[in-house]
């Protein structure tokens, strides 16, 4: 019974329990860094509710030290990506990459549970002079934030 070859598919499908295990990971990841921002910012909001965009007001008005609004931001846009990513999930369209349609794939989201690109559009936006680390997603919403 090991007919299902699926020799065409470039990559297998994520299954359920992929899904399942990859949500789990975005969503300790957002409270992780929700702590952080609220560290960095000095904020005495350590309760462990995570919104993210109270903590971005926060951020974008209240604080206007350089460096620590440079490692702040950092982290919203991870955050930002993560909840791209989970709003993605919803939608039943995570893990097709931004720049070419095509599935991800299944050790990439892994490694990086928030990935908007492939490996191949990736490595040619760095080729291209990307300068970012994995934030494709932050995108022209986030230039709002000074
Ligand atoms: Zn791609």
């Amino acid at each position: 019974m090991a007919g299902k070859a699926n020799k065409g598919a470039k990559q297998e499908k994520l299954t359920t329990a992929d899904l399942k295990d990859l949500r789990k990971r975005l969503l300790d990841r957002k409270a992780e860094l929700v702590d952080e921002i609220n560290t960095i910012l000095g904020q005495a909001h350590t309760s462990s509710d995570n919104r993210s965009a109270e903590v971005m007001d926060q951020a974008s008005d209240s604080y206007d030290d350089e460096l620590a609004m440079q490692l702040a931001r950092n982290q919203m846009e991870q955050l930002l990506a993560i909840d791209e990513a989970l709003k993605q999930m919803d939608e039943g369209i995570y893990g097709v990459c931004e720049g070419c349609g095509q599935f991800i794939g299944v050790k990439r989201l892994e490694a990086i549970p928030f990935a908007a690109l492939c490996m191949d559009c990736k490595r040619r936006q760095e080729e291209e002079g990307g300068e970012e680390d994995e934030f494709e997603r932050a995108g022209p919403s986030f230039t709002t934030i000074e």
